[in-house]
């Protein structure tokens, strides 16, 4: 199954992208996550990506997409995956569906996370990541077991810098010009499975699960 979680920063898209990759045993692909943990190994890929994600702007697609098109190349992607916070333009969904139809492949469904923007900076705000392992708890709906600490390898959990409300603003912005025209794009596909990001997170997931199949 080859699923593309869409939805605005913050919207629930990494969550619910972990649920279904653990239920369906498919990689998890979020280029945030590639994007930063290049930044932590110093790469020349990071240094490219920095600047961008610090001001809460997209990467540009001439790095963005070889990258990702990459990762789905390796092994562990022949059954699927689950793409988290790709695609973000137009182009790039048309290089992905041009990629795949290269294989006689497509995507089985987009799904779309709504969740309105008033919520947005409340759960961004709110939202902790561990500088070890990359996982993500809320301060209130999904706090860790100690505070500050990650339950899974122990080490620090921090409010990203790109979690800062005035580039939350930014994001937001350029997530309504960019990413969000993807929503009819993949309505024209016939793909786009939308779902109330607003409810908790599990209910969340049974949603998506019901459309998915057990
Ligand atoms: P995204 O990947 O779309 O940027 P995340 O999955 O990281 O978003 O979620 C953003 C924040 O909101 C995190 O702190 C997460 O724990 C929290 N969160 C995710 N889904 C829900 C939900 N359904 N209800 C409340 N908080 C949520
Ligand atoms: P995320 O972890 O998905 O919230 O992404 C964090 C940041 O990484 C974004 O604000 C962008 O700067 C960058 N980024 C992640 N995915 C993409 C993408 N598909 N295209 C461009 N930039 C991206």
């Amino acid at each position: 199954m080859k699923l593309i979680m869409l939805g605005a920063p913050g919207a629930g898209k990494g969550t619910q992208a972990k649920k279904i990759a653990a239920k369906y045993q498919i990689p998890h692909i979020s280029t945030g996550d590639i994007f930063r943990s290049n930044i932590k190994a110093g790469t020349e890929l990071g240094m490219k990506a920095k600047s961008y994600m610090d001001q809460g702007q997209l990467v540009p697609d001439e790095v963005t997409i070889g990258m990702l098109l990459d990762r789905i190349s390796q092994d562990d992607s022949k059954n699927g995956y689950v793409l988290d916070g790709f695609p973000r333009t137009i182009p790039q969904a048309e290089s992905l569906t041009a990629a795949l139809s290269d294989r006689g492949e497509k995507i089985d469904y987009a799904v779309n996370v709504d969740v309105p923007d008033e919520n947005i900076v409340n759960r961004m705000s709110g939202r902790r990541a561990c500088v070890g392992c990359g996982a993500t708890y809320h301060i209130v709906y999904n706090a860790p077991k100690k505070e500050a600490i990650c339950d899974v390898c122990g080490e620090k959990l921090i409010l990203r810098d790109d979690d800062q409300p005035e580039t939350v603003q930014k994001r937001l912005t350029v997530y309504h010009d960019q990413t969000q025209p993807l929503i009819d794009y993949y309505n024209k596909e016939g793909i786009l499975v939308e779902v109330d990001g607003t409810q908790d997170m599990e209910q969340v997931f049974q949603d998506i699960v019901k459309v998915l199949g057990a």
